[in-house]
């Protein structure tokens, strides 16, 4: 059996090696290192790709977040309301900006926001709504968008796991993650669903007046050389790395059934058994979860396959699984409101049941392009025998 990972980027790169190869020889003999022609390239097929009006590469995803917020003119004391359960970078620019983070709690079964719980914190201060598409799979974002209507909230979505997806609103039309709402963000962090080979990330949106505020945002506020118009950052896809990504981009549904190809055959090899909570898919026209077959469905693109396992000494079943030679990730293993860093005398335990009860349950299996047969075979009777014994 090949050597399982977490994430195997050698061996997709052994599909793409000739085109990476030269485009990147390209790069270093035309030496436009910064924003040239492979950037500008790259923007134009992402944006067909979204069908979302621009796309603003910069730095990293969490770059990405910061400038949108930057983007939109959020003051310090506006708050802002994400999910409790994601990763920090969310949380994170939105303190650095002195903007106040308001964390709720998330859905048992998606792992993602929950609208009742947006609405409960919505306040006279409440500015904008930061939706991650946690793991692969969209939230709700009809729930969502119609709150956001309602009190007159931005929308930037956090789609640093969610690229690809394709949300189907209740009225059947559909949309790319990361262009439905006011703004949206993503990463290209190597270990993404479309990763580079360094950092990397981009902004979305269909407004033509904040994609142009945006770029000058990512260019030291710079609308007209050395005027500088307004605070901005310095932050760049550079050329490289925008080579790696067009030579990904095309691969990118490839990529993502590939991804739900292994979970399909994860959720299968789990059925019945008990202790395991296996991912549910919610997407429009999907049929709640993959036992029943939804190869169709091309709502969730699985940047992780997470189960939550009940009854179990998660922390020794890690353990088992890391000394034969099976890696896997706890994410996340502490909720936001109880990081040190976030901590805020508004928040209340009883306030994030779903959170408190995910972080002791939830563990993230190998997922990737490369998984095959033998190895989930592997992982799955390993998994089976530990919590059934
Ligand atoms: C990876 C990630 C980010 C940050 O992306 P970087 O490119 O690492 O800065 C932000 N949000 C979420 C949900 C992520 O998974």
């Amino acid at each position: 059996m090949k050597k399982i990972q977490m994430v195997d980027l050698k061996g997709q790169y052994e599909h793409i090696k000739e085109r990476v190869d030269s485009s990147i020889l390209d790069v270093i003999e035309n030496t436009a290192f910064i924003n040239g022609p492979e950037v500008r390239s790259f923007q134009e097929e992402l944006e067909a790709y979204l069908s979302v009006k621009h796309v603003i590469p910069c730095g990293n995803g969490t770059d990405a977040l910061q400038i949108a917020m930057m983007g939109l003119g959020l003051q310090p004391g506006d708050e802002v309301i994400t999910a409790d359960f994601t990763f920090a970078a969310t949380v994170e620019v939105i303190a650095l900006l002195k903007l106040t983070p308001v964390l709720v709690d998330v859905e048992p079964d998606t792992f993602n926001i929950d609208p009742v719980a947006i609405k409960k914190a919505i306040t006279s201060k409440t500015k904008a709504i930061v939706p991650v598409h946690l793991f692969g799979q969209p939230a709700n974002m009809d729930a969502i968008m119609q709150i956001a209507e309602e009190h007159n909230l931005f929308i930037i979505e956090d789609n640093a796991q969610g690229i690809g997806s394709t949300y189907t609103f209740a009225d059947g039309s559909s949309a790319k993650t990361g262009a439905i709402g006011h703004v949206g963000s993503t990463s290209f962090f190597p270990s993404k669903n479309l990763g580079c080979y360094g950092d990397g990330g981009a902004i979305f949106t269909n407004d033509d007046d904040l994609a142009h505020t945006i770029r000058g945002v990512v260019n030291h506020g710079m609308y007209k050389r050395y005027h500088h118009d307004v605070v901005g950052v310095n932050s760049r896809l550079d050329s490289i790395q925008a080579a790696v990504l067009r030579a990904k981009l095309p691969n990118l549904d490839n990529y993502n059934n590939a991804r739900r190809t292994a979970a399909k055959k994860y959720t299968e090899a789990f059925a019945g058994i008990k202790n395991i909570i296996t991912p549910s898919i919610k997407g429009k026209g999907c049929d709640k979860d993959i036992n029943t077959s939804c190869n169709a469905c091309d709502c969730h693109v699985f940047h992780q396959y997470t189960l939550r396992v009940l009854n179990t000494d998660r922390d020794a079943l890690v353990k088992h699984l890391n000394d034969t030679g099976i890696p896997c990730g706890i994410y996340y293993p502490i909720p936001l409101h109880s990081q040190k860093a976030y901590q805020d005398s508004r928040y209340n335990e009883a306030d994030f049941p779903v959170t408190n009860q995910l972080v002791k349950e939830v563990i993230s299996l190998p997922m990737h392009t490369e998984l095959d047969d033998e190895q989930i075979a592997f992982i799955t009777t390993t998994i089976i025998d530990f919590v059934t014994k």
